[in-house]
């Protein structure tokens, strides 16, 4: 017989059917068995008759978290047991056979409830077991939805999916670079992108116009509460284009995914509102206001882009340091003011940023697509000419051979899914999550190697003290 998956199953009452999945939960009334069945697709509640002597037996046996393959009959209820509303909610399984596909242990975790009242280190320390959660299956399931939904509605308008590499030089995205030791070339090391910047420019040197990806970032920050070590961005990158045109497609396709995928839900306002740097510190007293009207009530989506942040501002050590991305054009007004390297605190840059109700889910800029501006941002932060021919040379020859204006932005994906599920950290949309302190509990990484590894690599690690 094929199986059946349970969300089926409401349309073949009447019908012997095979179910296979795990036991959700058991209740033994003696002379009946009830057995909940769950799979990827929903739960059935089964009963074991008096008369089904075998299945009755094996039913007796079976506890929470078991795999089965059950036949069945498809019954509908007795109308004083229908729950309206719920899947399967008008119908039951009698059980005629119950095959043992394989035990389990009593659960380390309980994975029938949200998974709320448990610590968070056991959740992620046995993720296999939270991730059976329906709550959990959701997020992962709806996950995918909308990055699937985005790659099609990108496709539509022209981009194509580029692979960049995740070993690659160290660049200055303004966190931390993980770094990975190179054998081949010892005391050499890579480092794993914070994000695809220069290489999606440069694809833009190389005539692709139109590129987006779903990129895995890496950015060693200290624990900061809703951070991961690794997290997904959707970046993009056109060339030809002015602030108006990245904003509009990017605002065409954040409505449509919402539409599409989350019609329960409402977006305060269409087009979304704007608010320069000044008017949002000025009004909300931070960079990414939640402008929401309303802030109890889970179904609205409050997008605003903010616009028009200064270029630069003064680091801890004096200087000047960039407030978004170094490879930021200005607003054109501004063109002649980092050409001469004055007015430096007036700057506006490009940059926008796009939130959603209080939250930074993405940010880009138009770029300098000339090698010229480029230098000129780095010698504002006192780059030495040796320092910016080192680190970026490559991007200066790419500019020199015919690279069109371009811009592009990177969502935040984890952070817009989150909110889109209504969750309340990027935790609970990532199948496999860290904690805040970058431990990844399930796998104990990071973890220490061997000693043979470290000698080939020419590595010696200093105990602490
Ligand atoms: N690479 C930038 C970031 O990660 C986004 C962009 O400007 O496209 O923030």
């Amino acid at each position: 017989m094929m199986r059946t998956y349970i969300k089926d199953l409401a349309a073949k009452v009447g019908e012997e059917v095979l179910i296979k999945g795990w036991v959700d939960i058991r209740r033994d009334q003696g002379k009946l068995i009830f057995l909940d069945f769950r799979d990827v697709t929903g739960v059935i509640q089964g009963v074991i008759l008096p008369n089904a002597k075998e299945a009755h037996e094996v039913g007796s046996k079976l506890r929470s978290e078991w795999v089965v393959a059950v036949t069945g009959k498809v019954n509908k209820r007795p109308e004083r047991n229908v729950q309206k509303d719920k899947l399967n909610g008008e119908i039951e399984l009698e059980i005629l056979n119950i095959e043992i596909l394989n035990e389990s242990v009593t659960p380390a975790i309980d994975v029938r409830g949200d998974g709320k009242d448990i610590g968070e280190d056991s959740r992620l320390k046995y993720r296999y077991l939270d991730l059976r959660r329906p709550r959990m299956q959701k997020n992962i399931i709806n996950r995918y939805k909308l990055m699937k939904l985005t790659r099609d509605l990108f496709e539509k308008e022209g981009f194509t999916e580029i692979e960049t590499p995740n070993m690659t030089a160290s660049t200055p995205e303004g966190s931390r670079d993980f770094i990975v030791p190179s054998r081949l070339e010892r005391g050499a090391f890579y480092a794993l992108p914070q994000s695809p910047q220069q290489y999606k420019q440069l694809l833009m040197a190389s005539g692709f116009e139109k590129y987006f990806q779903f990129a895995r970032c890496y950015r060693d920050e200290d624990t900061r509460g809703d951070r991961q070590p690794e997290f997904t961005q959707m970046d993009l990158e056109m060339s030809f284009v002015e602030r108006e045109d990245v904003m509009a497609i990017n605002e065409k396709v954040l409505i449509e995914l919402v539409k599409t995928l989350y019609p329960e839900k409402q977006i305060q306002q269409i087009p979304f509102p704007r608010l320069t740097y000044k008017e949002a510190m000025e009004k909300y007293g931070n960079d990414k206001p939640d402008i929401r009207t309303d802030k109890n009530n889970p179904n609205l989506l409050a997008f605003c882009w903010v616009v028009d942040f200064p270029f630069f501002e003064k680091a801890d050590d004096g200087k000047w340091t960039f407030t978004h991305n170094p490879f930021s054009a200005p607003k054109p007004e501004f063109m002649n003011d980092l050409m001469e390297k004055k007015n430096i605190e007036n700057i506006l840059t490009t940059q926008y940023d796009i939130t959603l109700n209080g939250y930074e889910i993405g940010g880009g800029s138009i770029r300098n697509h000339r090698g010229p501006a480029l230098k000129k941002v780095f010698e504002v932060m006192g780059y030495e000419d040796e320092r910016i021919e080192k680190n970026f040379g490559h991007m200066m020859r790419a500019f020199e051979t015919g690279t069109p204006p371009h811009g592009g932005i990177a969502w935040g994906l984890d952070r817009f899914i989150m909110l889109l599920q209504n969750e309340p950290n990027i935790r609970e949309v990532i199948a496999f999550a860290k904690t805040g302190e970058g431990k990844d509990l399930m796998m104990g990484a990071p973890t220490e190697v061997l000693p043979e590894q470290l000698r080939e690599l020419g590595i010696e690690i200093k105990k602490k003290k």
